[in-house]
């Protein structure tokens, strides 16, 4: 019966392998495709990319958390600024109100003195006080009609 021993050959260098083993003796060569790359520097460099993937994972995920926190913040002030806008809107209404109730005021007080210098309303009165009389009450007219 003829030796069936099946002879392994280095897949680099065809070297005979003793006892199928996994580093070639004459090339120093692995003899699986993955082999050469599980010597230490490739194993360190391997796990510092994986650690830089993982830290710019990390840092891009700060980084959008950060611009969420930055455009709530813009939100906010938007808010706010339209809020200010608003209460100023209303200051300035105010002051208009404000200037016409005054208004209003100057003619009943024009009208209050003019009535008097009369018997009665449009009797007795001169073309100055008809026209100061008239032109007061069409105001008071105005202010009432417009709110
Ligand atoms: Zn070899």
């Amino acid at each position: 019966m003829e030796n069936k021993k099946i002879i392994h050959r280095c897949r680099h260098c065809q070297s005979e392998l003793i006892n199928n083993g996994k580093v070639c003796p004459t090339c120093n060569k692995h003899q699986k495709w993955y082999g050469d790359f599980l010597n230490l520097s490739s194993v360190t460099s391997l796990v510092m990319v994986i650690l830089a993937i993982v830290q710019l994972v990390l840092a891009t995920s700060e980084r959008s958390k950060a611009e969420e926190a930055f455009k709530k913040a813009e939100e906010v002030k938007n808010e706010n600024i339209k809020v200010k806008t608003a209460v100023d809107v209303s200051k300035i209404e105010i002051d208009r109100a404000k200037e016409e109730i005054l208004k209003i005021g100057n003619a009943v007080i024009i009208i209050a003195e003019v009535i008097p210098r009369s018997t009665g309303f449009g009797r007795g009165l001169n073309d100055s006080d008809r026209l100061l009389l008239e032109k007061n009450i069409k105001l008071i007219k105005e202010y009432s009609t417009k709110h």
